[in-house]
């Protein structure tokens, strides 16, 4: 039995018109993508059906610093599958006061090449 055409939609975030484009699959195979206006969208799509990502911007603890908190993010983006799994990793993170912007805190976050770096300075209290 042949598998059936399944449509999915999405709305493309690379910029503010948020474009709707629809992508047509028989099984994995990508029939066509429509609806996009220029070719970062169809790649968007693409990369949605074929290896999704993500990426993470949150906080971790600080002891002993003038705020409670310092921002991170990721290096780079990581399966959407491993989101979860990296927040779980991430939300063990306890620093000490002076944190430096741009320090490596967790490297190889789940295994990926993406590590979590500070993206702000935390004095001493
Ligand atoms: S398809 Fe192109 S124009 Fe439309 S939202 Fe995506 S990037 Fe912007």
């Amino acid at each position: 039995m042949s598998e059936q055409i399944v449509k999915k939609t999405y709305t493309c975030i690379v910029c503010p018109n948020g474009c709707d484009i629809e992508a047509k699959l028989r099984g994995k195979e990508i029939l066509s993508v429509t609806g996009h206006t220029c070719p970062k969208g169809e790649a968007y799509v693409r990369q949605e059906l074929e290896n999704p990502t993500r990426t993470i911007a949150t906080s971790v603890l600080v002891l002993g610093g003038e705020i409670p908190l310092a921002s991170v993010r990721l290096t780079s983006p990581i399966p959407k599958e491993l989101i979860f799994p990296a927040m779980e990793e991430i939300k063990k993170i306890c620093l000490n006061a002076p944190v430096t912007a741009g320090t490596v805190v967790l490297s190889r976050v789940c295994g990926t090449d993406s590590d979590v770096i500070v993206t702000k300075n935390v004095g001493v209290v």
